[in-house]
Formats: structure tokens, C-alpha cells, sequence
């Protein structure tokens, strides 16, 4: 996990001093150069781990067949194998309007006024064009150079055109005309590469922010950055917490719960300090069941980053239990012994993926990413090598204290390259990277099915339904290692990726400077710049003017046409693949029944009323199973998830979703004994829904009865209520068919769910 604003450059890792003290946890073996092979100059690429043979081409790698439940997403273009199949931009919804520049809405942030920025659009500096992001600020101006020469070449036709047209434009044009507004006000470290993809779209930066409200805020850390009550905002509320290592774990332990094999990605994980007499328990069975099983885990503290706190057991009694463990929780996890090795080094991937929408859901996953390398060759743990941090984790911020650190000057060598150019190099020597690639997408698409659910309880609480406020999307980054036979395995989701496109370089000892890092640039300036166009507020509007002719919609704005830029670095893979997914989302529904039963608008818990009525409202409770039981049940998972790490926290004393998610499962597995898990779930979340529909309908019949009785009262001409608006029917008429309808739906309901 990296937040924003926790830059690795330059900053002291804790317990590493800036010229290589020890990092938390690791012994000093780890600062010993160890005669590494500079990363990018090696021939043979990709090394068996642990066989200590330098020679294995990639026929050597063992493809994972069966690593994401036989499923294949075909039809994926990896960066730089085309980019067929890529989606048209611009599903924005009619909520994400943008602002009109005379509106004050209510409660707009008091912030100065700057007249300055309210004029013309944000002069364009010359070049800052439509030219894809390119790595190293002098080919920026390189390229801003060649695009100034080729713009006043056409530029005096251009403003011919422009002044004839002017005449035939009306005022509605202006406002086109004055581009998408942004707020960088709290852009924090990745403000340097939102600064030059808003130059390449040619829109408007308010980077000291705007009385009147922007299009689009640009947060460097959280939804809370700023209060804002219209516009779109590049952050979840609740994203932070959703991601955090334990309530991940928990979440992707849910989902594994109900599908082991789609879930396989996700190495297996226990939580500290409440799961430690069942890791090791669960760890001693595990081994009287295979002897010759010899695993290594990984003890991550819950909200560290950078590797803060990280390091490798062989034993679960080696668990440091003193100092802090319990007011640090973490997560023990099991250690992926053999990692895709490239140039001898274990290897990570960041992946940046945006989340577009909640609901509908919509997730893009950008065709580029970092690879972060190790610096010392890679060994499979030992109890000798097991403090060695820079052979056994990837994180940039402990690396660059490496003396083996390259910094990359071009995408395909050095400590941190380009993925596009393992993928390169893997297909070079023989890996499928099409199924690799889809099999990456599977693991993003899933996982985000996992964090939804959560996701969507900190929304309504936000952002109430029918109160003013931001619509939302986020970049997220998913850190990824492939094993030796290319199975793709989540480490982390990080809700603040780094966007630093610079980095902190020794001049000489002591000296530090910021210089550029090509690398970084090339990919994330993309990702920016592409993760703008999906949202653009102005696509919309400018689809739904087709009317006027190509030409014309040019002259009138100052934006770029799509065509002048380089084609989406972003691919939408949800709802594309949602038909191979959907089946996933039983803990969406589940959610859903969790926030309508939640009441008071601004909550996250559910009060035991709440949990009552819902028991009530979908007819639970029954003799074998009696309010009272539903009281207790209520009462005892509540208060065992209160007591528990986060939750404890927060303060609010009633029951949080994944408690709801627990209670849910009991009484799945009550009702209907004999089927797997995710049936059982799936089965009383249909009985839930359905008997749910059927009183909603039955409250509509009541509402048309006592409408219809007061139509009947002489003097009173009431209307039909709500849900009653088929043509006049002789009295009473609807409301029996209502009546009939809700019935059979109710029988057939039991006859589904065999109640
Ligand atoms: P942080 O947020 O502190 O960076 P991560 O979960 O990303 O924590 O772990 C740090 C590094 O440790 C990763 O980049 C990776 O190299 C290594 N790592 C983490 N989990 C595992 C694992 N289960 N197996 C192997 N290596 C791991």
C-alpha cells in the first residue's frame, strides 16, 4: 500500500535509515551487495526459481492451465499487440452534467476568488498538444516543438474557419467553449502528471481551486479532500478503509468462501491478532496432511506501506508477539515461494486500474504498468535468507536503497520497467501472454467484485441517494506477482498509487535532487490523461449534439479532437465480461438487502431494529428459528466483529456488513442444509428479494385500497396511488389483481426456495 503523499523517494522506510540501515524486521545480510547481474542485461531472461540453473528459456515456464477456473477472456490486446476491441469512451450519465459557470451551488466551498482563472481557458503552452505522454521532459518539449510548428502551419486556416463560423454560432457555444474544468487544488504528488495530461486535453487547471465549482476535483489522497456537491471527484468515500490488508483479507476471504477456485489468487490469509490460534492450527493440520509441505509466510501490518513492518516466518510461533501486535493488527499470509524470476530477480506488478462507476459498475484496466524489480538474485526462503529484503520483497522504496539499484532510462531495463515490456520478452521466448493477460483481468474483474459490496455501504452514507454530491471514479493500483508457472496472484490493492513521475537521485552524498523518471511518466501520465477522457463530463453532451456538423463542433471548442490524441491506454473490462462474472456478485445483493434495512441515512451499521425488521419484513423467523434467536444471533456476531481490530475503531456499536454478511451465511446454511455455500446464499437471497417484492407490492395495493376507499367518499376526487395507473376499472377491480399477483409471486417464492 502506498498512499499518496508517502512517496517512496527520498524518504526514510521505517527503521531504514537513507544509506541502507536495516529496514523493520530484516537483518542486515540484506544490505550486503551480492555480485548482482545488472537487471536488463541478462540473456536468458526467465529462471526457474530455486533450480540455481542460470539457463531456462521461457518453454521452461510451466503455464498455469487451470489457474483461473478454466476461463479465458479472449479478445484482449496486451499494450503493444494492438488495440483491437477497444470500447468508445464516454458512457457518462445524466447526473454527470457539468457545472455551468454562473451557478453558486449551495454551500460551495468559500474559497478566494481568483478572476484570473475564470477567464479564457488555460493558455495552452505551445506543443502541449495531442501527443501521447512520452518519457523525459525534453522529449515533452520536443514533441511540444514539433506540435507548435505543425499547428501554425494550419493554424491560419483554422482561425479562418473559425471566424466564419463564429457567425453561424450561438451563445449556448461559449459555455462548450470554456472546456472541462478541473480543481488540482488537492492533486498532492500527482499533481505533475495531472498538470501534463490536462495540457495534452487542453483544459482548464484551477490549481488553487475555484469559488465556483469544477467539473472534475482532483484529490491526491481521499474523497474528504474537499467538500464538494456537484461535479465528479476522483475518489470513493471508504476507499481507503475498503482496501486496507485486513479488509481485503476479509473480503476476498468471504469470496473464497463462496468460490474457492475463483478465488484461488488470492494467497491464503489469516488475521492477527484474532486468527492466531487458528493460523496455527490451521498451519499444524496442514502439515500433518502433507509432512513434505515446508511453507514460508509473510506477517504484513495492517496500514503499513513501503514493506513498513514486513517480514518472512518459517514457524508460526515465530509471530512476534511483543510490542505493539495488538494495537497494529495485520495479516499473516502464505509466501509465494516461487516467483516468475527475470534476470534472477523476483519481480512485482503494479497495475492501474480505474474504477469508473459503482453502479452501474463499470472497471478499466490500463494496457500498461510498472514492474518494480528486486535487487539481490532470488532464493527461495531459507532460515538464512529470510531477512534478505531487497532479495525477497519488490517494493521500490526498499530497493532504492539498494547499491543495486538501476534507475531505468528506458522502459525495458533498469529496477523499474515497463509491464508492456515483460510481456514482451515472456512472448518472445514462447509464454502465452494472452492468457496471462486475460487471466489478470479475471483477477481485477474479482477482485473488485469483492469491494463493492463495502464500497457501496460507505456511498450511501456519503453520498445519500437524492442529496447533492459528487459522482465518483478512482484509480486504483493492484499489485500482482506471477508464480513460475505465470499465475497471476493479487498482493494488495492500493487506493492511492503512487503518480510521482519524478525521482529523488544522489547527486553526490547528501545531494539530492528531483529529475525526471521516464518510466513512471510514460506510463502514468496515460493513465491520467485516459482516466480524464472516460470521465469527461463535456462527451455527453458533445454525442448528443450530433446535429451539428463535425466542423462545426471543432471550431466551437477548444479541446482536442478524440482523434488527435492516442488511442485509450484504458480497456474497459467491465460490464464488457459481465456475463462471466455476474454469478459472482451474491455479496452485492446481500449488501443491498444490509443498506435497505439500514434506516437513518448517513450510517454504515445496522441497529438491531434494523436487523429485526429485515428477519420480519422477509419472513425468517418461524418456530425453529424465533425473533428472540434473531435477537441473539444480532447481539453475538455484533459484538464479536466490535471487538475486533477496525470495527472497534469506528465506535458505532451496531453491526457492519461483513457481520451482516456472517448472519446472512447462518442463516443460509440453516434453511437450506444440504447444498454447497454459494447456493445456500444464493437461494435465500432470492427468498429475501422475492418476499421483499411481495410486500412492497402489498403496500401498493394497500395504498390504491385506501385511495380508491377515499375516491369512493363522496366530494373526494383522490387519484389512484402509486403503482395504479392503468386505465379506470371498475372498483376494486385492480386492487384484487394486485392482490392475486403478490400472492402467487409469495407462493411461488416458497416453491423456489422449498419454505
Ligand atoms: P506494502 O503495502 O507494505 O508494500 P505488500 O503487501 O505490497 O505490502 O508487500 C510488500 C512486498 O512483499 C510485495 O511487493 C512483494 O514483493 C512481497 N510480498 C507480499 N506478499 C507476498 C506473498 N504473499 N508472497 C510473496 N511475496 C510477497
Amino acid at each position: 500500500m502506498q498512499p499518496a503523499g508517502m512517496e517512496p523517494a527520498g524518504m526514510e522506510v521505517a527503521g531504514m535509515g537513507r544509506a541502507g540501515t536495516e529496514p523493520t524486521g530484516m537483518g542486515m545480510a540484506a544490505m550486503e551487495p551480492a555480485g548482482l547481474e545488472p537487471a536488463g542485461l541478462g540473456t536468458e531472461g526467465i529462471e526457474p526459481a530455486g533450480t540455481g540453473t542460470a539457463e531456462m528459456g521461457i518453454a521452461g515456464i510451466e503455464q498455469a492451465g487451470t489457474g483461473t477456473a478454466g476461463m479465458g477472456i479472449v479478445g484482449i490486446e496486451p499494450e503493444g499487440m494492438g488495440t483491437a476491441g477497444m470500447e468508445p469512451a464516454g458512457m457518462v450519465p445524466p447526473e454527470m452534467e457539468p457545472a455551468r459557470e454562473a451557478e453558486e451551488p449551495p454551500g460551495s466551498p468559500a474559497l478566494p476568488a481568483e478572476p484570473a482563472q475564470d477567464g479564457p481557458p488555460a493558455a495552452v503552452p505551445p506543443g502541449q498538444g495531442a501527443l501521447p505522454a512520452a518519457p523525459g521532459r525534453e522529449r515533452e518539449q520536443e514533441r511540444g516543438r514539433r506540435g507548435a510548428d505543425a499547428q501554425s502551419s494550419t493554424g491560419r486556416a483554422a482561425r479562418g474557419r473559425a471566424r466564419r463560423a463564429s457567425s453561424r454560432r450561438s451563445g449556448g457555444e461559449s459555455a462548450r467553449r470554456a472546456g472541462v474544468t478541473v480543481d488540482s487544488s488537492k492533486a498532492k504528488t500527482s499533481l505533475e502528471a495531472l498538470k501534463i495530461s490536462l495540457r495534452q486535453l487542453r483544459w482548464k487547471e484551477f490549481p488553487l481551486g475555484r469559488r465556483l465549482p469544477c467539473d472534475i476535483y482532483w484529490h491526491g489522497v481521499s474523497f474528504h479532500d474537499n467538500n464538494i456537491f456537484s461535479g465528479q471527484v476522483n475518489k470513493f468515500p471508504g476507499m481507503t478503509e475498503t482496501v486496507r490488508k485486513i479488509t481485503l483479507s476479509r473480503a476476498m476471504r468471504t469470496m473464497q468462501s463462496l468460490f474457492p477456485v475463483e478465488y484461488d489468487f488470492y494467497p491464503q490469509s489469516w488475521i492477527l491478532p484474532e486468527e492466531l490460534s487458528l493460523f496455527v492450527e490451521e498451519v499444524r493440520m496442514m502439515k500433518d496432511n502433507d509432512p513434505s509441505w515446508k511453507p514460508t509466510f509473510i506477517v504484513k501490518p495492517d496500514g503499513g506501506c513501503q514493506g513498513d513492518g514486513i517480514y518472512l516466518i518459517k514457524d508460526p510461533g515465530d509471530i512476534r508477539l511483543m510490542g505493539s501486535i495488538q494495537s497494529r493488527p495485520a495479516v499473516v499470509q502464505e509466501y509465494i515461494c516461487k516467483p516468475l524470476l527475470m534476470d534472477k530477480l523476483k519481480f512485482d506488478i503494479r497495475l492501474y486500474v480505474l474504477l469508473k462507476s459503482l453502479e452501474p459498475l463499470e472497471i478499466y484496466i490500463a494496457k500498461d504498468g510498472l514492474s518494480r524489480f528486486c535487487t539481490e538474485p532470488y532464493q527461495e526462503p531459507t532460515l538464512k535468507n529470510l531477512h534478505q529484503v531487497f532479495m525477497h520483497l519488490t517494493n521500490y522504496s526498499l530497493n532504492i536503497h539498494s547499491g543495486n539499484f538501476i534507475h531505468s532510462d528506458s522502459v525495458n531495463t533498469g529496477s523499474k520497467r515497463t509491464f508492456s515490456s515483460i510481456l514482451c520478452r515472456l512472448s518472445s521466448r514462447g509464454a502465452d501472454v494472452k492468457k496471462l493477460w486475460s487471466d489478470i483481468i479475471s483477477l481485477v474483474i474479482r477482485t473488485i467484485i469483492a469491494l463493492t459490496p463495502e464500497l457501496k455501504v460507505y456511498y450511501q452514507s456519503d453520498i445519500p441517494a437524492g442529496k447533492p454530491g459528487p459522482t465518483c471514479f478512482q484509480i486504483l493500483g493492484f499489485d500482482i506477482l506471477l508464480k513460475k508457472n505465470l499465475k497471476p496472484m493479487l498482493l494488495e490493492v492500493n487506493a492511492n498509487p503512487s503518480m510521482r513521475i519524478e525521482h529523488e537521485q544522489e547527486l553526490s552524498p547528501g545531494v539530492f535532487e528531483n529529475v525526471p523518471s521516464p518510466v513512471d511518466e510514460e506510463v502514468k501520465v496515460a493513465v491520467i490523461r485516459d482516466t480524464l477522457r472516460l470521465v469527461d463530463p463535456q462527451k455527453k453532451k458533445r454525442k448528443d449534439t450530433q446535429c451539428q456538423s463535425l466542423e462545426q463542433a471543432r471550431e466551437g471548442s477548444q479541446e482536442l479532437p478524440e482523434a488527435a490524441l492516442p488511442s485509450l491506454c484504458l480497456k474497459q473490462v467491465f460490464p464488457k465480461y459481465a456475463s462471466e462474472f455476474s454469478y459472482l456478485r451474491l455479496v452485492d445483493r446481500v449488501a443491498a438487502l444490509f443498506i435497505r434495512f439500514l434506516g437513518v441515512k448517513g450510517t454504515t451499521k445496522l441497529g438491531p431494529t434494523g436487523f429485526r425488521t429485515f428477519i420480519r419484513n422477509c419472513r425468517l423467523s418461524n418456530s425453529n428459528f424465533s425473533m428472540a434467536a434473531a435477537d441473539i444471533l444480532y447481539i453475538d456476531i455484533t459484538r464479536r466483529w466490535n471487538s475486533m481490530g477496525i470495527e472497534k475503531e469506528s465506535g458505532n456499536p451496531g453491526m457492519c456488513l461483513q457481520a451482516f454478511v456472517e448472519a446472512f451465511f447462518f442463516l443460509a446454511r440453516r434453511k437450506y442444509k444440504s447444498l454447497p455455500l454459494h447456493e445456500q446464499v444464493s437461494a435465500l437471497i432470492e427468498c429475501c428479494e422475492c418476499r421483499l417484492a411481495a410486500l412492497r407490492r402489498k403496500r401498493l395495493v394497500w395504498g390504491c385500497g385506501i385511495a380508491e376507499r377515499q375516491e369512493a367518499l363522496p366530494g373526494t376526487g383522490t387519484a389512484p396511488g402509486p403503482g395504479c395507473t392503468s386505465p379506470p376499472q371498475p372498483r376494486g377491480h385492480q386492487a384484487f389483481r394486485f392482490q392475486k399477483s403478490s400472492q402467487l409471486k409469495v407462493l411461488m417464492c416458497r416453491d423456489r426456495t422449498g419454505s
